[in-house]
């Protein structure tokens, strides 16, 4: 399909502007910090902000990866901000957020791959907002185990690890990672992190992966200790991006939320405008008021 080639009309979602969105707009332009729901262009903007979610990205605004589908820009990263994490902390008091999820850029370049920074951030928001859940979106950090550990070891609620793509898709949209190291991660931070951190990995659909193939990477998934899983469909955002060969049907996306539950997954999200972060609140257990 062509870059402007109407989308699907299931694809239709009010314009952003209430009230609540442009107080946290203000709030997080006065901070200097980069929200993933803006950089990335997220359809569901007007919806998360409204509730009151967003989803902060740290150690920066370019990324050490160039991956096919990604709008963020890519480079060589100049950023050095150690009083990042207790700005975050302080507008996710000031948000008053349920579930704040945190993700990065990929730092390849730095010696520990950005994890005392990841570590600070946590540590921050539960003093800074004890009451809010955590979720940690993070890269592969090459791989490494120390950096992982370090971010387990503050006990976020919630590691995430987005695989992005079938593993057949790695070498044309996602150029220096790979599926079985990505796995790997996923399963290590189950085995450190136990009960107390839930595991979670997503998908994008529609960049000519099959049914079959989107089945079998799920399984895979769950056979490396994942317990919950989001699966998207792959919007293009500009025309120096992959393609999308199709747009899959609401239809499939709920046959792919039966086939994950019937696999064991302790939630699944899968639909046409689902993002890894899309009302993340809901996809682990809520402490009951009183
Ligand atoms: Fe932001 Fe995630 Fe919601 Fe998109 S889905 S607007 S990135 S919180
Ligand atoms: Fe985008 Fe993440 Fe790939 Fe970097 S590693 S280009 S932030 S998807």
């Amino acid at each position: 399909l062509p870059f402007n080639a109407r989308k699907p009309n299931w694809f239709k979602v009010p314009a952003p502007g209430g009230a609540k969105y442009r107080e946290l707009g203000r709030l997080i332009d006065s901070e200097d910090l980069h929200t993933v729901c803006k950089e990335a262009a997220c359809p569901n903007i007007g919806d998360c902000w409204e509730r009151g979610t967003a989803t902060f990205m740290i150690l920066g605004d370019t990324c050490t990866r160039r991956c096919g589908f990604c709008h963020v820009k890519t480079g060589k990263p100049t950023w050095n901000d150690p009083l990042e994490p207790a700005r975050v902390a302080r507008s996710v008091a000031k948000m008053g957020l349920r579930h704040a999820v945190v993700t990065s850029v990929d730092r390849d370049d730095l010696p520990d791959k950005g994890a005392r920074i990841w570590a600070a951030t946590i540590r921050q928001i539960r003093s800074q907002a004890p009451s809010c859940k955590v979720e940690c979106l993070t890269p592969d950090f090459q791989g490494h185990e120390m950096p992982l550990a370090t971010v387990i070891a503050e006990r976020p609620d919630v590691f995430n690890h987005n695989v992005e793509v079938v593993p057949r898709l790695y070498s044309v949209a996602r150029r220096g990672s790979t599926w079985q190291r990505s796995l790997r991660v996923l399963r290590n931070a189950k085995a450190m992190g136990g009960d107390e951190v839930t595991t979670k990995s997503g998908l994008m659909v529609g960049l000519g992966e099959t049914f079959d193939e989107l089945i079998a990477a799920l399984e895979d998934l769950r056979a490396h200790d994942v317990q919950v899983i989001t699966v998207g469909q792959y919007l293009r955002p500009t025309k120096e991006h992959l393609p999308v060969v199709r747009y899959w049907h609401p239809e499939e996306f709920d046959a792919i939320a039966d086939a994950g539950h019937a696999m064991g997954f302790d939630h699944v999200a899968a639909g046409p405008l689902v993002r890894s972060s899309y009302h993340a609140d809901e996809h682990v257990p809520q402490e009951q008021p009183g």
